[in-house]
């Protein structure tokens, strides 16, 4: 059977783990096809942003540093994980050169004393091109044939919107198949970048933070893989966060619909556009921990079994949001109002989370990310005040909790069930939105409120209970 494999940023991180993963390929290599995707060795990624943002200030005490620390962390590595000589000697080589071309990028970066999208995004492809290697040479060690590609060589054409650029599928599915096939047939194992691809002009682009399940979920569409498999540091998607639902249980099955809405959420970050390219395929996903190999994980498909179509199946919670309420007479059957609110958050890159307004009109209310809140107010300030609107309200300290699952569909009663749960604990709700599609449904409260709220749905609905054989 073909399959994608994407190892996370926590898999590579030492030379035991770069070892582990690599046996882990091993050990499914016989009767299969294998193509390996590789994230940034963690850190690296946050590492490098935080590198263009003191170049952006004006402060270059830290570069050095960075360097140092980045090339210690995969020479490292690279020692640890390769015994034979001449490959740990090729791979040496290799993670100094990229190390050699990093400090050029900084070089020209700190000299220009600007970081354009463009640059960033080159300089972001370093964390990949770091790790790939030391992947591609742990496999040869244990006598595979494999070779690193970044996305660029490995086919992955995209527009150039820099940090969030879009695969332009038709081109990239022919490119990446006619690059990989001819790979596989010879045997060879590709380990390819996450996370990175090019435009037409050749410029590396990235795709969105978390990427990688991203570029893995392309590739498999691409060459046609049975199956993905999403190696992170987690038994898989949970019925809720762990940290907050003590008895919180990996879920076996979800839909694609459902693991959409989960995305976001929970213990699983994935990128919210990582499922596009397989559902209409309908390439399983599954994700599954490299530290808990023996766990099958969650698995991802379009029409789960019977048992696990459950009317709810998770609660998940985004903490520390704000929300903002906008209010005025002079809002109401004033056509435009509400575009004219979210145009100009828009123009100043305000990402709003969920939004709601009450039939009256006389107030609309948005929840966005704490970071983005103090740029929101500025600019509903600076554009709007006295004009649109007459009074902008502030809770700065909220939660969102979301219940998915596609049984809700039709149901009667879930509304009341969710919020006679929750009520029933004295938790205020401020805010409910349920999308049309009626997979989930999604409500703020208090921030300090917000665990007393999981818990209470996940008692409710019995989420530990049937989802507990995973
Ligand atoms: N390294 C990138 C990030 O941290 C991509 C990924 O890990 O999937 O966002
Ligand atoms: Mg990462």
């Amino acid at each position: 059977m073909r399959l994608v494999m994407k190892f996370g940023g926590t898999a590579v991180d030492s030379p035991d783990k770069v070892r582990h993963i690599a046996q882990l390929v091993q050990s499914h290599k016989k009767g299969n096809e294998i193509v390996c995707v590789v994230s940034a060795v963690r850190g690296m990624t946050d590492g490098l942003l935080s590198i263009a943002d003191s170049v952006k200030r004006g402060d270059k005490t830290s570069l050095d540093e960075f360097v140092e620390k980045c090339t210690n962390t995969h020479i490292q590595i690279a020692e640890g994980a390769i015994s034979d000589t001449n490959l740990k000697t090729d791979a040496l080589a290799t993670i100094k050169k990229r190390m050699r071309e990093l400090e050029d990028v900084l070089g020209g970066i700190v000299l220009l004393g600007e970081v354009t999208t463009k640059s960033l995004d080159y300089l972001m492809s370093f964390g990949e091109r770091l790790s790939t290697p030391l992947v591609s040479f742990a496999l040869q060690d244990l006598g595979m044939k494999s070779q690193h590609l970044t996305g660029k060589e490995a086919g992955i054409l995209t527009d150039s919107n820099f940090g969030e650029a879009r695969p332009l599928m038709d081109t990239t599915k022919l490119k990446v198949s006619h690059k990989l096939e001819p790979m596989l047939k010879q045997d060879i194992v590709p380990v390819v970048t996450g996370f990175i691809g090019a435009d037409q002009y050749g410029n590396i682009t990235t795709i969105g933070r978390g990427g990688s399940d991203y570029t893995a979920t392309i590739i498999a569409v691409s060459i046609g893989a049975k199956e993905v498999w999403l190696w992170s540091d987690v038994d898989g998607l949970m019925t809720a966060d762990p940290k907050l639902v003590m008895n919180a249980k990996v879920l076996k099955e979800v839909s694609f619909a459902e693991a959409m809405e989960m995305a976001l959420f929970g213990a699983k970050y994935m990128h919210p556009r990582a499922l596009e390219p397989v559902i209409d395929t309908k390439i399983p996903i599954r994700i599954r921990n490299t530290f808990n190999v023996k766990h099958t994980g969650t698995i991802i498909t379009q029409n789960p079994g019977k048992e696990s179509q459950k009317i709810v199946k998770s609660v998940s919670v985004i903490r520390h949001t704000a929300l903002i309420d906008v209010s005025g007479g002079s809002m109401v059957g004033a056509p435009g109002t509400a575009a004219k609110i979210f145009d100009t958050l828009a123009k100043n890159r305000i990402n709003i989370m969920m939004i709601s307004q009450s039939p009256s009109e006389s107030s609309i209310s948005m929840l966005v990310r704490k970071t983005d809140l103090d740029k929101a107010i500025t600019t509903l300030e600076l554009s709007l005040l006295g004009k649109v609107i007459k009074q902008i309200n502030v809770n700065d300290d909220v939660a969102v909790i979301a219940v998915v699952g596609s049984g809700m569909r039709g149901i009667k009663g879930v509304a009341a069930k969710v919020f006679g749960a929750v009520a029933k604990h004295g938790v205020n709700v401020i805010m409910i939105t349920q999308g049309s599609s009626e997979l989930n449904l999604a409500f703020v409260v208090n921030d300090g409120d917000c665990e007393q709220a999981a818990r209470a749905l996940h008692e409710e609905f019995e989420l530990a209970k049937a989802a507990g054989k995973g």
